[in-house]
């Protein structure tokens, strides 16, 4: 694919994007409201448009992650107790945005017994309660493949199942140290087998050194797990203690990627230098129209 070297950010990897004064009231209502978002604490390069826009993605269970990730912001700490009433108010933010697609991800779990499964269904139940006609993406961590956990979060009906498997399987060890590629494939296919017929989604990163071949073999295994909607974006480094970038690849690079994606038969394909699995999600679900139709 058609790449540059990491020593210097190109123009096509450098994103202005100011805080528009009217993305000053969701900040505020995220504190009124006690809830995090992924925007801010994963430091997302397209907080200021998608702020701006009035869309964010909710990040549930705290700000502190059992997990440390190469290419993750997020705070690897202790995590807070579970706050019963975060889902409620998750939903109310919800509506007072006026979203009509909510995204739900969360810190990684590993303390509780079911990964934090049920407080993502309680979050689900609880947006669709006071937003009956809102989609709602889920964009869950691995709940260390547990069946049941997985089986929690379907029985709430989220009309998109999602989960990042970020990487190739030759840098998981660097890049999600408690991750495992196999098992996040294997999440992804039991959540396409779901007997409700659950759209399923998945992304990666490029830029953390990955080969072609790679990426091309997870774009084939994506597939055959059954996802119906693939997310590729650059890896751009948060901070200093963070991975550093391999190498960027250029637009054209990322319009291959597609192509190639698209070529595995993925109905809907989403790539660019600041795709993130929460970019546009309402727009790419409905561009979706094999998917997008369900409920
Ligand atoms: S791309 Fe996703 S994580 Fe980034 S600012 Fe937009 S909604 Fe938030």
């Amino acid at each position: 694919m058609a790449s540059t070297s990491p020593q210097r950010l190109p123009e096509w990897a450098r994103k202005g994007s100011p805080l528009d004064p009217s993305a000053r009231a969701l900040r505020v209502l995220f504190r009124e409201k006690a809830l995090n978002t992924v925007c801010e604490e994963a430091r997302c390069p397209n907080l200021g448009e998608c702020f701006s826009r009035g869309t964010a993605t909710f990040m549930l269970l705290g700000d502190r992650c059992t997990r440390r990730c190469g290419y993750c912001a997020v705070a690897t700490a202790r995590p807070q107790p579970v706050d019963p009433e975060e889902p409620a108010r998750v939903a109310e933010a919800a509506a007072r945005l006026g979203l009509r697609y909510v995204v739900l991800t969360a810190v990684a779990r590993d303390d509780l017994a079911d990964g934090g499964a049920s407080h993502f269904a309680a979050a689900v139940r609880a947006v669709r309660r006071r937003l009956p006609a809102a989609r709602v993406e889920v964009l869950t961590p691995d709940f260390k493949g547990e069946p049941s956990a997985l089986a929690a979060v379907l029985g709430a009906a989220p009309d998109v199942f999602n989960h990042n498997i970020e990487t190739v399987p030759r840098l998981f060890a660097r890049v999600r140290p408690q991750g495992g590629y196999r098992r996040s494939l294997e999440l992804l296919a039991a959540a396409k087998g779901w007997p409700r017929s659950q759209v399923t989604k998945s992304g990666l990163m490029v830029g953390l050194g990955e080969t072609d071949g790679e990426v091309g073999a997870v774009l084939a295994d994506l597939r055959s797990a059954g996802v119906d909607i693939v997310t590729i974006g650059q890896y751009l480094r948060p901070t200093r203690a963070h991975l550093p970038v391999e190498q960027y690849v250029s637009p054209d690079g990322f319009r291959a990627l597609e192509g190639r994606a698209r070529a595995l038969g993925f109905p809907t394909v989403h790539a660019g230098v600041f795709v993130r699995s929460s970019y546009n999600a309402e727009e790419v679900f409905a561009a979706a129209p094999s998917v997008s139709g369900r409920h």
